[in-house]
């Protein structure tokens, strides 16, 4: 009887929901008014990863939603902490990505006084949420947390938010109360609705492709989060068609296939006449699906799970659902009307050539040991290493401008959801958070990040965090001195009175980024020659534990702005 009158706090029951509805790991950074949330879900079996800042959390959080396709959760405390937090939920937003942020917010009776840590997070979270909900009561709790799970994963999935505000954290229910106000919200749960797929859609999808002359498969980060991998291969191999990845599609079929366009990247674009387009936005990455980079007279077929974005683009077809659902009934309906492209059809011939003469071309670049190093050898020297680990595969991570743009060439992608880098929003300071999502995420994969120093930079302090709950990552940074490389100014625009200060782009010489991890009792190792940088590699991929490996680069190797260049 005793057990039935038992009180149990908010924080227990935030917890307790969360569980309910099946979140197995959050990420955050605790405090006012959250600490006791964070350990309540740890004793419920939650594993909680502690941050050191909640933008690196809130990527972390964000990246997980992506690699397991159930929204990550970041917990941050009020004010200050929520705007922190807005990082990683502006990134799950820009990249598509289910994701709930929980706030603790000041108290209810104190707004507009200037209470502790004051600030209106739901208008602050506005721009970055499909959802959000301010509990303005202990009793609104299990409802909530099953709502806001609910649209950050339904449909195009994104971001959502939970704001509690402190007063609502100290209120109580009894346990009998807290169970049916559970075993509610449970019970009322959303669940998405699956889409039929429109013969018709799908048979015009048909006549498109089998009149097309140079037909493209181009898949992105939406393939990936619906699983589509083996739908896909069946797609590509049962039609012959080639196949271009955006940078996060890549591996979603290894990239060494023999339709792999991804070496003849400008050709493939450039001349298809027909291209399906798997869940990857005609955005900036894929240069808006326009002339000059796109044949003015390409069809598009779409398939996106958001109504809105075929709207937005108008292609020739749309096709609106989940892409695994949706390619599995074009490849039944393919199947009964059997066509391939065959390896000596013309598209496929020029493709294969161009791929061979590209690759070809680019190996002999990598071929030298160029010391001081410049992007290529190191990168070639971690691609190999990389490729000897087999299955499975680490799961990548990579950011920067020169760094990100030569390993998106030179590394390789042979499995799904391997590859983060800065998406869609092109964010630097995603490296660490990313490393730990990957691992939390994926415990049987080595991480390995492939960083510049300023990327690197963002979020560096998280390698205590690696340390901390060891997790098998190794960080590579890429270290050339500074955003871009070292002082690139001309002469003539280094004038004025603070001339003498060092360039905006300029770090201080040869930082001993290495050591950052070592005073935590990681494994810190400063490379610059390609023996160094093997026996590194070797040692840290073999170890799984916390590592940096410091790579010095040539500060004036590479290209200013990477490939944006014509944009700074
Ligand atoms: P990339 O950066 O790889 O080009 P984007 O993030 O631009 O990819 O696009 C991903 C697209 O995938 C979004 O338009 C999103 O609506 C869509 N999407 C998300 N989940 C699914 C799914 N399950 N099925 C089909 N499309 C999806």
């Amino acid at each position: 009887m005793a057990e039935k009158t038992a009180l149990i706090d908010c924080n227990l029951l935030v917890a307790k929901a969360l569980a309910r509805a099946g979140v197995d790991r959050m990420f955050g950074v605790v405090g006012i008014p959250v600490t006791s949330l964070a350990n309540r879900a740890v004793a419920l079996g939650i594993r909680f990863i502690a941050f050191h800042n909640e933008q690196s959390a809130g990527y972390a959080a964000s990246a997980y939603g992506y690699l397991t396709g159930r929204p990550g959760v970041l917990l941050t405390v009020s004010g200050p902490g929520c705007v922190h937090g807005l990082a990683g939920l502006s990134n799950a937003a820009a990249n598509a990505w289910p994701m709930v942020m929980i706030s603790g917010s000041c108290d209810q009776k104190d707004v507009g006084r200037g209470d502790f840590q004051e600030l209106d997070q739901i208008a602050a979270v506005k721009p970055f949420v499909k959802f959000s909900v301010k509990a303005k009561d202990i009793t609104e709790i299990p409802n909530s947390v099953f709502t806001l799970l609910y649209h950050a994963g339904s449909g195009r999935p994104g971001g959502c938010y939970l704001d509690i505000p402190s007063d609502v954290l100290h209120q109580t229910v009894t346990e009998s109360e807290a169970n049916s106000l559970l075993n509610d919200a449970e019970s009322n749960r959303k669940v998405e609705p699956i889409k039929s797929v429109k013969n018709d859609e799908i048979a015009k999808a048909i006549s498109l492709i089998r009149k097309a002359e140079r037909p493209l498969i181009v898949f992105g980060k939406g393939a990936a989060i619906a699983r589509a991998e083996d739908e896909i291969k069946n797609l590509v191999e049962k039609t012959g068609i080639p196949f271009l990845p955006t940078p996060m599609g890549k591996g979603l079929l290894p990239d060494s296939h023999e339709l792999a366009a991804t070496a003849a990247r400008s050709l493939a674009i450039g001349k298809c006449d027909v291209a399906v387009v798997v869940g990857a936005r005609l955005n900036w990455l894929l240069h808006f699906g326009e002339p000059p980079k796109w044949s003015k007279d390409v069809k598009f077929i779409l398939i996106d799970i958001d109504e809105g974005e075929i709207e937005l683009r108008k292609p020739e077809l749309g096709l609106v659902g989940d892409a695994k659902r949706i390619l599995k009934v074009l490849n039944k309906e393919i199947k009964d009307d059997p066509f391939c492209l065959g390896r000596t059809h013309p598209w496929i011939e020029a493709i294969t050539n161009k791929v061979k003469e590209n690759v070809s071309r680019m190996e002999g670049q990598l071929g030298k040991d160029v010391v001081p190093f410049n992007f290529l050898t190191p990168m070639r020297i971690i691609r190999d290493a990389i490729v000897g680990l087999g299955s499975p595969a680490p799961i990548l991570v990579s950011e920067g401008a020169n760094t990100m743009d030569v390993g998106r060439s030179v590394l390789v992608q042979t499995e799904p959801r391997t590859r983060l880098d800065a998406g869609t929003w092109g964010t630097m300071g995603v490296g660490l958070g990313y490393c730990i999502a990957a691992a939390v995420a994926s415990p049987e994969r080595l991480v390995v990040a492939v960083e510049g120093d300023s990327g690197f930079g963002f979020s560096a302090m998280e390698v205590e965090t690696l340390v901390r709950y060891q997790l098998p990552v190794v960080v590579i940074v890429f270290n050339n001195g500074g955003v871009y490389g070292g002082d690139r100014r001309n002469p003539e625009e280094i004038t004025g009175p603070y001339k003498n200060d060092p360039a905006p782009t300029s770090f201080v010489p040869g930082a001993a980024y290495h050591l950052l991890i070592e005073a935590f009792g990681g494994k810190g190792y400063l490379v610059g020659t390609p023996d160094e940088l093997k026996s590194a590699l070797t040692e840290s991929f073999s170890a799984r534990k916390p590592a940096v490996i410091n790579v010095t680069i040539d500060p004036f190797a590479g290209a200013e702005s990477g490939r944006m260049q014509h944009k700074n």
